[in-house]
């Protein structure tokens, strides 16, 4: 029997194109599939209850003639850093438990628009903030590679939905990595487009000129197809790019069709090859490139002496915008409200009780680091510093960018950790985001996808492509190729090869 479960968005759109397959059948797999191995894996912190009533809509709408849009009725999972008006939105924190916002982020009307049909909201370290979604008010998500480790973070939810099968695309949001992170560690694909490239309006805010919108998937093809259902203009959002984008997906199947990488300048950058990485990491990673320039790709070293100072700058930026924007979160205008006893509780009394209760250790950690170096007389020791490295890092892309196409580097400096190795060490957490953070702070887009799985613990390996800023296209069609290579030189598809999660536990 087919099993919708294990086939590409792409493919699950040709099949209901030639009516062998209907929406409602399509996301009863998935439900099914989620019901089977939540337990076990934790990827949603909301399931849809009207996904199945919208599929039997788009099956009518489409049997009665109706042109809809070749991607009406396919299923997709949503972060719960999103907005959406039909269900809950709480950014993995306590104290948005229960919130409905007034309005649906600029992405999700896009996929509305698209015909998409959530299966739920996506679970995620609180407010965007890890490595691991261990940070999560809701519980750790696990890893469908093996239910003891992390799937990464901050959206290892989404990622973990995709791997496990539960759905095939998911959107992410990454500020400082976490949709290719969490891409990395579940095998995933991962892409954070050009800042600017996606809508921030709906996303609830970590550091505003660093988040980005982006789209998790199996294939590269699929990501470009969700890709090119989000991205675009948004006069709600003033970051947004006024300039159109050109088709994604276009790029991907001409690229994978007749997949080449000869000519291709593809730069390694000495600052993130370095011997702190996980040997086996490094050692697949150099084997990519050897095969790449077999290829007929030629490598190229290069040299970006700021990107040592990268997890540095963005830890400060981060936290000081973030103070800031989660400033809002008041127990005035959302959420939760803490009033402490007694009677006498000024509004003073009732904010502190509430944030005191509802923001987890690392929001606080990081509103303090951030208030702090926002503060008068600190300001330019610390942000100030921290934005004039930003600006050397994109310095050090832009020299890059004059000598190659692309970019490649590990996507992230190790396979999953354990659930709990890291969780009392927030400076080995940040460590994660060396590979990702260089990209954030230089608004250039990022694309995460698998290198085969580690020889020594079966777990896969990701690869990183950079490109310009507005570069996107390149890196989809860059991408397409090198997955191809990739998955023949390294054991076929990586999300084929997932074990079989055990229901009702860890395995
Ligand atoms: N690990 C990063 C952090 O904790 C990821 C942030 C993100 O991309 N949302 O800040």
């Amino acid at each position: 029997m087919t099993d919708f479960t294990r086939m590409s968005a792409t493919e699950l759109v040709a099949l209901m194109a030639r009516g062998e397959a209907s929406s409602a059948d399509i996301v009863t797999a998935h439900l099914d599939r989620i019901h089977h191995v939540e337990p076990t894996i934790h990827a949603f912190l909301h399931v849809a209850d009207k996904a199945l009533e919208q599929a039997g809509e788009v099956d009518r709408r489409r049997a009665a003639g109706e042109t809809l849009p070749a991607t009406a009725g396919l299923p997709f999972a949503v972060k719960d850093v999103l907005c959406t008006t039909d269900m809950p939105t709480t950014a993995g924190s306590k104290i948005l438990e229960g919130y409905y916002p007034p309005y649906d982020a600029t992405v999700v009307t896009k996929c509305r628009a698209a015909g998409l049909i959530s299966l739920g909201k996506t679970n995620m370290d609180e407010f965007a903030m890890g490595s691991s979604t261990e940070h999560s008010g809701y519980g750790p998500t696990a890893n469908p590679w093996d239910a003891t480790r992390t799937p990464g973070g901050s959206g290892g939810g989404s990622a973990a939905a995709v791997a496990a099968c539960e759905a095939p695309i998911a959107l992410g949001s990454d500020t400082g990595g976490s949709i290719r992170q969490p891409s990395a560690f579940t095998g995933t694909v991962g892409f954070k487009p050009t800042y600017g490239g996606v809508s921030r309006y709906g996303v609830i805010a970590l550091a505003s000129s660093l988040d980005q919108v982006g789209p998790v998937a199996r294939t590269v093809t699929d990501a470009a197809l969700l890709q090119d259902i989000i991205a675009g203009h948004d006069p709600h959002d003033s970051t947004s790019i006024p300039t159109p984008w050109p088709s994604m997906v276009d790029a991907a199947v001409a690229a994978a069709r007749n997949p080449s990488v000869k000519g291709l300048k593809v730069g390694r950058i000495k600052q993130l090859d370095t011997d702190g990485f996980q040997p086996s990491v490094r050692q697949r990673y150099h084997e990519t490139l050897e095969m790449l320039s077999a290829e007929g790709a030629e490598i190229i070293d290069i040299d970006a002496p700021h990107f040592d100072y990268a997890v540095s700058a963005y830890y400060l930026i981060l936290p000081a915008e973030a103070s800031s924007n989660l400033a809002k979160f008041d127990s005035v205008r959302f959420g939760l409200r803490v009033t402490p006893e007694g009677g006498d509780a000024t509004v003073e009394d009732v904010m502190a009780a509430t944030r005191e209760a509802g923001f987890g250790d690392e929001v606080k950690r990081r509103i303090i680091l951030g208030t702090y170096a926002l503060s008068a007389g600190y300001y330019d020791a610390y942000y100030g510093s921290a934005q004039k490295v930003r600006t050397l890092i994109q310095q050090d892309f832009t020299s890059a960018f004059r000598k190659v196409d692309v970019l490649a580097t590990p996507a992230a400096p190790h396979t999953a950790f354990r659930l709990g190795e890291q969780l009392d060490d927030p400076l080995a957490m940040y460590a994660n985001d060396m590979t990702t953070i260089p990209a954030n702070l230089a608004g250039v887009p990022g694309l995460a996808l698998p290198m085969g799985l580690d020889p020594e613990n079966g777990l896969p390996i990701g690869l990183q492509l950079m490109a310009p800023a507005h570069g996107d296209r390149r890196l989809f069609e860059v991408g397409a190729a090198m997955e191809i290579f990739v998955n023949a030189a390294f054991g076929g598809p990586v999300w084929s090869r997932v074990p079989e999660v055990a229901a009702g536990g860890a395995k």
